[in-house]
């Protein structure tokens, strides 16, 4: 039976993250992971699932020495953000009011995750089990965490870097608080009429927000937000009929597109009662998953691998208080981002009369708000 350190159940981006990082640390490492990310070429047409990403967490995958593999990929850089309900009260920040270069990068959750991988081959002390999926763990001092493939590993620590319906949290007995959201949102691809654009912008309306992430050339992403009867509607439709409906219900910012593939996925927030219980540890969407309102789903699990990491280096044993001590740290801010995205959904999604005029009051104000406006954004940049 081999012996590790860790176990990584998950080698998405997070489960990746956490892996090289304790293997930078000089730990024993093994990830199991069900799929394995397809290698990049570039004339694949892009893919559905992307992110923005902070500059914080592009330090982060840089510390790991990941980002330039994914760099030299396809990245495309943001520098303006835009969001507004009535067109006249509009909150605009550009990368300039920060001094930075730009705010971050639209990536390919893909093009992330190859990157981490890449990794692997430069450290002998991380190995790789793919395809292969979690199948049971029995806890102990050493927990025995047996793979589908009958395969049996013993490891000092099992981290659950396994997603949204985390297998880990569940054999661990740890519970979650969930909210749902009676929303799904649609990601769809398109070719724009505008050359390559440095903005992304988002239109609050009553049945959800309408948003748009800029591509490498002239492609970007949108994200439509609504009912899941309605997203369930647009998904049935060919690519012409839905590039009606999106010309007749996207603001004219986004001029003609060309739709060229689409997905649909379920909007919920759970958040994970316990991070860490009986020798194992959760990072990442198995923690907490977060509405994608403002793209910080996988910048708040790049900030738990940061805090995991900090907590345990320089310890030989991952003892259960260094796993506490992640916890204290990393806690908090994942429920202040969920729950301000939440304020800010709910309180935009209706069509209420008088909080109509509170937002859009409250969007022009903060537009003028200089040193507040600035804060505000360097908090969602992950910016101390
Ligand atoms: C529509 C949408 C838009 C989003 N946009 C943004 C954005 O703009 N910016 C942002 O920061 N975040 C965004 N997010 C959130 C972001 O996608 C997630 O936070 C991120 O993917 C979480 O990464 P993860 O590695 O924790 O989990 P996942 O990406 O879910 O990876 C989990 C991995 O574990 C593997 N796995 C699962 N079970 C097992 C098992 N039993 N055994 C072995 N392997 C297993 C899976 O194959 C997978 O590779 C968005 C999410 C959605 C739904």
């Amino acid at each position: 039976m081999s012996r590790f350190d860790v176990a990584v159940i998950g080698g998405g981006m997070v489960g990746a993250s956490v892996a090289v990082g304790f293997a930078k640390q000089g730990r024993k490492v093994v990830v199991v992971e069900g799929t394995a990310p397809e290698k990049f070429s570039p004339e694949q047409p892009m893919d559905i699932r992307v992110s923005a990403i902070s500059q914080h967490s592009v330090d982060i995958l840089s510390e790991l020495g990941a980002w330039h593999a994914t760099s030299q990929m396809r990245v495309c850089p943001y520098r303006r953000l835009e969001t507004w309900e009535h067109p006249e009260c509009r909150t605009r920040f550009h990368s300039d009011e920060l001094g930075m270069e730009r705010l971050g990068f639209i990536v390919e959750n893909r093009l992330i995750q190859l990157g981490l991988w890449a990794q692997f081959t430069h450290y002998s002390n991380i190995s790789l089990r793919c395809p292969d999926t979690l199948s049971d763990i029995e806890f102990g001092e050493v927990s025995k965490v047996t793979l589908s493939s009958g395969e049996e590993l013993l490891v000092d620590l099992v981290v659950g870097a396994d997603g949204a319906n985390s297998k880990v949290r569940d054999l661990a007995g740890i519970g979650v608080t969930a909210w749902d959201y009676r929303q799904h949102c649609m990601l769809i691809n398109v070719k724009t009429e505008i050359e390559q654009q440095d903005i992304t912008w988002q239109q609050f309306t009553p049945s959800g927000p309408r948003s748009f992430l800029p591509l490498c050339g002239n492609q970007g992403s949108l994200v439509w937000y609504d009912s899941p009867k309605r997203i369930r509607q647009l998904c049935a439709m060919t690519p012409a009929q839905l590039r009606e409906e999106v010309l007749t219900y996207f603001p004219a910012e986004l001029g003609d597109i060309e739709v060229l593939q689409y997905g649909s996925f379920p909007l919920t927030r759970r958040h994970a009662q316990r991070y860490s219980a009986l020798g194992c540890v959760l990072v990442g969407d198995s923690a907490h998953t977060i509405n994608p309102l403002a793209g910080q789903g996988v910048n708040l699990g790049f900030k738990d691998v940061e805090a995991l990491l900090a907590a345990t280096q320089n310890h030989e044993v991952l003892t259960q208080s260094l796993l506490e001590q992640y916890e204290r740290n990393r806690r908090y801010d994942n429920l202040l981002m969920q729950s301000g995205m939440d304020f800010f959904y709910k309180g935009f999604s209706n069509d209420f009369a008088p909080l109509k005029l509170l937002r859009n009051a409250a969007l022009k104000v903060a537009e003028n708000a200089g040193p507040l406006k600035t804060q505000v954004l360097k908090y969602a940049l992950g910016l101390k």
